[in-house]
């Protein structure tokens, strides 16, 4: 099937790479010249495990071309994927330029039946818009598909692959056979491919991301109580993951939720909710745990240095929102940095992924280490902020030698308790008592 995907993004590069996997003739559009020129040598601008393999494959075997002319893309493509951002607007509300602009100039220049499908995250209602577009710009019939993305970065190319379910949100019956082929291929093992309206296939995205985020800052809530109390969040998930009803998945506490999806998905769905005069209570209360679940790891560590951070290094080991990624988007990371540099002290940053990222926002305000244990050497404390696997079994006599006292705040709790008094370390985690 010729396919054209609209934006190289983490979402459009996986979704164009994975499509022309299964054979498909996909053409991938972005705005940013030198985004194609990457991909065209064959790199890829984001770091996503297992993408550059594919990407190789594919381009060698002419199935995945790279433009940045519209035209080209569009003109013999059945199905067209539009993957732009959505990001927040000044008000909260998802960001629709982007996705009704491309829309427009779709329609100026289509001149056959096409599927339109909307992969970026956008409010109930947008498919009427992307219609009226149509409708306005075009003599030319198109259907207009919501197909909401559940890819998690860092393990994108499985998620695409092999994903737990397909939501399509149409009513056109040639779209749903058109995107029912396509897609089989990704469903062999039996998962379904859900179909409904586009307002519910709309609306799907942003409920699940925010019953995620809920997730995560119900067991931040539980983490932060388990210290008032003694209890260990750690034993209390595991207590509460055997249920079934609640499963064993995304109930780790930790510094707050980041990332490009999860902080401004909720604070759209509220924005959305409010426009249609419903207050979601819930939401507005996950956004305002997590603020405060940023702040955290630093109360701690002003705490246990008597507010005198001054003059003090910190070695930061991880950086991105989350393991596997180079994504810093919302990175509790980030306001980690910012406030520790606002009282004074010095940041020795290393992450396996994310330093260019975060060296192309900050520039020198942070320095930045070429290993985990060089970021160590002098830092009056070690701050774990990112869950990389690497950084869970540490040579612990080389980071106590390294570091000028023997002090660990993990963000992640990635080490026992039993081990941190065994080593000898100050250690301060989250939801669980202060080894001192
Ligand atoms: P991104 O910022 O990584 O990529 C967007 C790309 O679109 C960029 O490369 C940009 O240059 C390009 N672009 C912008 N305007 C363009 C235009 N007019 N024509 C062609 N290209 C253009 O964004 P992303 O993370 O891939 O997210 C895209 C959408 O998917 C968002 O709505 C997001 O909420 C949603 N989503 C993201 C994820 C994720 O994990 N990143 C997961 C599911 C859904």
């Amino acid at each position: 099937m010729k396919i054209a995907v609209i934006g190289t993004g983490y979402v459009g590069l996986v979704t164009g790479t994975c499509l022309a996997e299964t054979g498909n003739d996909v053409i991938c559009v972005d705005i940013n010249q030198q985004k194609v020129e990457m991909l065209r040598n064959g790199e890829s601008p984001i770091y996503e495990p297992g993408l550059q393999t594919l990407l190789h494959r594919n381009i060698a075997e002419g199935r995945l071309n790279f433009t940045s002319n519209l035209a080209e893309a569009v003109k013999e493509a059945a199905v067209i994927f539009l993957a732009l951002p959505t990001p927040p607007g000044g008000d909260g509300s998802a960001d629709l330029s982007y996705v009704l602009g491309a829309s427009r100039d779709i329609a100026l220049i289509t001149s056959s039946y096409k599927v339109i499908v909307t992969k970026s995250t956008v409010p109930v209602g947008t498919a009427d818009k992307v219609k009226a577009m149509f409708e306005q710009y075009s003599d030319i019939q198109v259907a207009v598909v919501s197909n909401p993305e559940f890819l998690r970065e860092g393990v994108a190319i499985e998620d695409f692959m092999k994903p737990d379910r397909i939501v399509i949100g149409t009513t056109d019956d040639r779209a749903k056979k058109i995107l029912t082929e396509l897609y089989t291929p990704y469903v062999r093992q039996g998962n379904p491919i859900i179909f409904m309206d586009e307002r519910s296939s709309e609306l799907t995205k942003y409920a699940a991301n925010s019953f995620l985020a809920t997730k995560i800052s119900f067991m931040n809530e539980v983490a932060n109580l388990c210290e008032k109390v003694g209890a260990n969040v750690d034993m209390v998930r595991l207590g509460i993951g055997a249920d079934e009803r609640i499963g064993k998945r995304f109930l780790f506490s930790g510094i707050g939720y980041g990332g490009s999806c999860f902080p401004k998905d909720v604070q759209a769905l509220a924005k959305s909710a409010q426009e249609n005069e419903y207050d979601f209570k819930i939401l507005n209360s996950v956004m305002e745990v997590n603020a405060l679940q940023k702040t955290v790891l630093v109360d701690k560590i002003k705490k246990y240095y008597d507010g005198e951070l001054s003059g003090k290094t910190f070695a930061l080991w991880g950086l991105a929102f989350k393991p596997e990624t180079d994504d810093i988007r919302e990175a509790p990371a980030l306001e980690i940095i910012e406030a520790l540099l606002q009282h004074g002290a010095n940041v020795v940053a290393y992450d396996p992924e994310a330093m260019a990222n975060v060296k192309d926002l900050l520039g020198d305000k942070v320095a930045f280490a070429d290993n985990q244990y060089d970021a160590l050497r002098g830092a009056d404390a070690l701050l774990i902020l990112t869950e990389w696997s690497v950084f869970r079994n540490p040579d612990f006599v080389k980071v106590g030698a390294l570091l000028k006292s023997k002090v660990i705040f993990d963000g992640r709790n990635l080490f026992g308790l039993e081990q941190m008094v065994e080593h000898g370390f100050y250690y301060n985690s989250v939801g669980r008592k202060a080894i001192s």
